[in-house]
């Protein structure tokens, strides 16, 4: 039986709003996790991505890198994976997709169902994930497994979305911290991003998910206070509490 390898197709570096740089991404992978993929997907950007391809190559790690992206869409953040270079945010849901694809790149919606009401930070749109719309756009795949703290329902109902468009179900951390790279990931037949690529065509990966240490969850609350997820929270607050 071939072996299955472990990708995770959601990461964050320096270059957008992840603590880590592209080199300690690529370290702390290699050291201390059992992924054989991981991509890159800083907000509107791919430089973080492409050092650390680079430094991947050049450091000899065993770990594949991916060049991807997290585009904010104006309908939501959509993942592009092996890009070649950037795509511009602020263009439709739709739009976004065909310039994936035109890159022989692949699409997947990311954290579908996580909405927010309020604009927080340059690299956030209104809303982070496209929703239902998702159903009518040309995706590849659905994250349904996203290991942002909180997301439970919004993943379950990713799952649902995953299964009613038949697209291939993935997971991926979207860590922006060290200790939550591969918290969620996804399995897939064989170890190599080819592999990975083919599985992602043919729908047979699987989503698979771990829990954090409390010590991961305290630092993701520290690393939450500077960012959006504080609107994330507020936006669900009463009206008369939010300041
Ligand atoms: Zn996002
Ligand atoms: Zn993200």
């Amino acid at each position: 039986m071939t072996q299955r390898g472990l990708a995770d197709l959601h990461l964050h570096t320096s270059f957008s709003d992840g603590w880590p740089s592209p080199a300690e991404v690529v370290d702390h992978v290699t050291l201390h996790t059992s992924l054989d993929v991981v991509a890159i997907t800083d907000h509107d950007t791919v430089e973080g991505a492409l050092r650390a391809a680079e430094y991947a190559r050049s450091t000899l790690s065993p770990v594949v890198v991916i060049v991807g992206e997290e585009v904010s869409s104006r309908h939501g953040h959509i993942l592009g994976l092996f890009l070649e270079r950037r795509i511009r945010p602020g263009l439709s849901a739709a739009e976004t997709v065909e310039e994936i694809h035109a890159q022989g790149g692949l699409a997947i919606a990311a954290h579908p169902f996580w909405r927010t009401e309020r604009m927080a930070t340059r690299f956030r749109g209104p809303v982070h994930g496209t929703g239902w719309l998702a159903a009518e756009l040309d995706f590849d795949a659905v994250e349904v497994e996203n290991s942002t703290p909180g997301l439970g329902l919004a993943n379950r109902l990713a799952r649902r979305l995953a299964e009613a468009t038949g697209l291939a179900a993935v997971g991926g951390s979207d860590a922006h911290i060290l200790p939550a790279i591969g918290k969620s990931a996804t399995s897939f037949r064989g170890r190599s991003a080819r592999a990975l690529r083919s599985a992602l065509e043919n729908c047979t990966t699987r989503p698979v998910r771990s829990r954090y240490e409390v010590s991961a969850l305290l630092r993701y609350a520290a690393w939450g206070i500077n960012h959006e997820r504080v609107a994330t929270v507020s936006a669900q607050l009463p009206e008369r509490l939010r300041a």
